[in-house]
């Protein structure tokens, strides 16, 4: 049985953008690879061991399944950081796994003591701390309780990092915000390093900061979107060009995404297509039916709005986009038979669909599009 559509990976694609990155931030800076919402819509089992090729062997998650599904995929020396949620029964699974997690209160302290014991293995901890973000992160009455349970209770931990997320790095807007909040971090770092608490890795960068904020990658950061090959923001990608002397964007779209026609169509002048009465037909049509919807990852608001290629060249989606099946305007497009390959995203002949085009209204389209990507949607590797 065919799949109505397919998502090809490029290795080569993630193997450039990893090393583009690491020489970016120099050999100094551990590349944390954050895999999370499975891996960006990428496919974790298809990404994973790609990334791993190209020479990442640190891994960020959100949850604790996501780890525990992670840890069937890596390598045994590579380490794995659950950054959000895990529960208590969780806790003991991880130090078990010598998993890394992120700490943001002092009870999960108190109760990894005893767990540690009972395992025979210190917890690898991220102590978080609040710097401006308001979101997950220890306030400083917090992190004294913190450093005074680590400090007692030396066997019990591994202090791995001390961490905090910026809030908003990708725009110049947010820039004092973020100035504010490294130096709080640097003074928090040095608080605790005066109690004798120096952790193996400072981090506080997702990819946008690691850009534009060189002094903010200490000697950990926790990439996403860039080694997908998308740039966080316009104004990063901006702000990174601007001191190039090459104008070329140095980062290469690791996603490919195909399905193919499954019915073609006469439309008569003066007919709707599809539901409702989106779109009328100003003149007779040809349209092709594509076995791809929005219950597929292909959103309900590229209705008569998205763009597809076929035969080499850029066609409109027309009328609303259904749970299994969009429509395409092939009018101009000679010869389109059944099973002509159309490509949602990717390239075809000299043209492209970018995921950005999909919409230019918002930066947060590309994280948002990509995580829509069905886990069931087949991956494939390609060059
Ligand atoms: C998702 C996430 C990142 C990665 O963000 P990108 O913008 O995709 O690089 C980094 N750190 C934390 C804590 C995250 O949740």
């Amino acid at each position: 049985m065919s799949d109505t559509s397919v998502i090809e990976i490029s290795e080569g694609a993630v193997a450039d953008n990893l090393s583009f990155l690491q020489k970016q931030f120099g050999s100094g800076v551990r590349i944390s690879s954050v895999v999370k919402a499975n891996a960006y819509g990428h496919g974790v089992e298809t990404f994973v061991p790609i990334a791993e090729r190209a020479g990442v062997d640190h891994f960020s998650v959100f949850s604790a399944c996501e780890a525990r599904e992670l840890l069937n995929i890596v390598s045994s020396g590579t380490r794995l950081m659950i950054t959000g949620w895990m529960n208590d029964e969780d806790l003991k699974w991880a130090v078990e796994n010598e998993i890394e997690f992120f700490v943001f209160d002092p009870e999960r302290l108190k109760r990894l003591i005893s767990l540690s014991e009972k395992c025979r293995k210190p917890a690898r901890i991220h102590i978080e701390m609040e710097t401006g973000m308001n979101r997950t992160g220890m306030h400083l009455n917090e992190l004294k309780e913190a450093a005074g349970i680590i400090l007692n209770n030396p066997s019990c931990f591994v202090l791995k990092g001390l961490c905090t997320h910026l809030a908003g790095a990708e725009s110049i807007a947010n820039h004092v915000r973020i100035q504010k909040q490294l130096s709080r971090y640097v003074k928090l770092c040095k608080w605790f390093s005066d109690r004798g608490l120096v952790p193996r890795y400072r981090h506080v960068s997702s990819s946008a900061a690691a850009m534009t904020y060189p002094s903010a990658r200490f000697n950990m950061v926790r990439i996403g979107i860039l080694q997908y090959g998308y740039w966080p923001s316009a104004e990063t990608f901006i702000h990174f060009i601007s001191k190039k002397k090459e104008k070329n964007d140095p980062l290469k779209r690791v996603i490919g995404w195909k399905s193919q026609v499954m019915a073609i169509k006469k439309v008569k002048r003066g007919e709707f297509v599809s539901y409702g009465t989106v779109y009328l037909a100003q003149e007779d049509k040809t349209t092709a039916i594509v076995p791809v919807g929005y219950s597929y990852g292909y959103s309900r608001s590229l209705s008569n709005q998205g763009r597809v290629l076929i035969n080499g060249q850029r066609v409109a989606v027309i009328g609303m986009v259904n749970m299994n099946m969009l429509i395409i305007d092939v009018t101009k497009i000679p010869d389109v038979k059944k099973g002509d390959e159309v490509v949602l995203i990717g390239n075809q002949g000299d043209l492209t669909i970018s995921v950005a085009s999909f919409s230019e209204f918002s930066n947060q389209l590309n994280y948002e599009l990509l995580t829509r990507l069905p886990k069931g949607t087949p991956r494939t590797v390609v060059d």
